[in-house]
């Protein structure tokens, strides 16, 4: 396994850096040497993150953010985010979009079309429309990584978990063919699944599991880490933290 890299004045954008696994991916990677853009809808939650960020640099000088509330249902606003970063770096050296909402648990036949379209919305078309915003961006790095949130759901596709399954299918399938479109350059992209974790996202969809038995999102941001370093050479793969390793789920020939 590579080791957790050094990131000084790497520029990274973490989505879902509110609460949850985002958070401390963003707050890890800043602890790392990184400018954090951290992106998410809840103030309260960036500025917790920020307060952490400028605790730890009073501490070692390592690590800045730059916060941007944005809801991602918003495409202009996440064209617009990809303009301010190319006016003020010009580049981007990673992206994690961590950002993701559950839905519902229930039967295909009972999930409402508002729901399902926001799952969709959040999960699929604001990741593919964050891509196309960063892509430019990514290339311009001598290093460029991008780290996709799925989840084992994309492939166990469970009883009552249809919007959200079908969803981290379609994300990891734009993360697969955008690392073939990439594979040639320094861009390297894979998908990430977590596992079980203890957050809010996990508590909804399970709501009577004993939170303490899951690994603490803290743990997990720690696996994201390495998938960021510059000698990271894996791209279109899928990086599953309970095993630690990557995987690829093409069918067989
Ligand atoms: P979480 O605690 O619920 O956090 C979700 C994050 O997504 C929050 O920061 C939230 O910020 C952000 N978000 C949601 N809707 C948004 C929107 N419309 N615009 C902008 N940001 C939005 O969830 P988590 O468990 O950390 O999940 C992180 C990722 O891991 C997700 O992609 C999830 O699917 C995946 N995952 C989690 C688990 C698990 O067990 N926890 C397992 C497998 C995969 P705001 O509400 O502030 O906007």
């Amino acid at each position: 396994m590579i080791p957790t890299p050094e990131l000084t004045d790497r520029v990274a954008l973490v989505t879902g850096a509110s609460r949850g696994i985002g958070y401390h991916i963003a707050k890890q990677m800043a602890a790392a040497g990184a400018h954090v853009i951290a992106v998410a809808r809840t103030v309260g939650g960036l500025e917790e993150l920020d307060d952490e960020i400028k605790a730890e640099n009073a501490r070692t000088g390592k690590g800045e953010a730059t916060l941007v509330p944005l809801d991602l249902t918003d495409m202009a606003g996440i064209d617009r985010l990809g303009g301010a970063i190319h006016e003020r770096w010009k580049k981007l050296d990673i992206l994690v979009a961590s950002a993701g909402v559950l839905g519902v648990i229930a039967p295909i036949g009972h999930v409402e079309a508002k729901v399902f379209e926001k799952v969709m919305a959040v999960n699929v078309t604001g990741t593919w429309r964050l891509i196309r915003s960063v892509d430019p961006l990514l290339r311009k790095s001598d290093a460029g990584r991008a780290i996709i949130m799925s989840s084992g759901a994309a492939h166990s596709a469970g009883a009552f978990w249809a919007p959200y399954a079908a969803s981290k299918a379609a994300v990891e399938a734009l993360a697969r063919s955008w690392a073939d479109e990439t594979k040639n350059i320094a861009l390297r992209v894979n998908s990430f699944d977590p596992g079980a974790t203890r957050t809010a996202m996990r508590a909804q969809a399970m709501p009577g599991e004993n939170p303490e038995t899951l690994p603490h999102p803290s743990e997990i941001a720690a696996k994201v880490l390495p998938l960021a370093s510059p000698a990271l050479k894996e791209t279109g793969k899928i990086y599953q933290a309970r095993n630690d390793r990557f995987v690829s789920y093409r069918l067989p020939e």
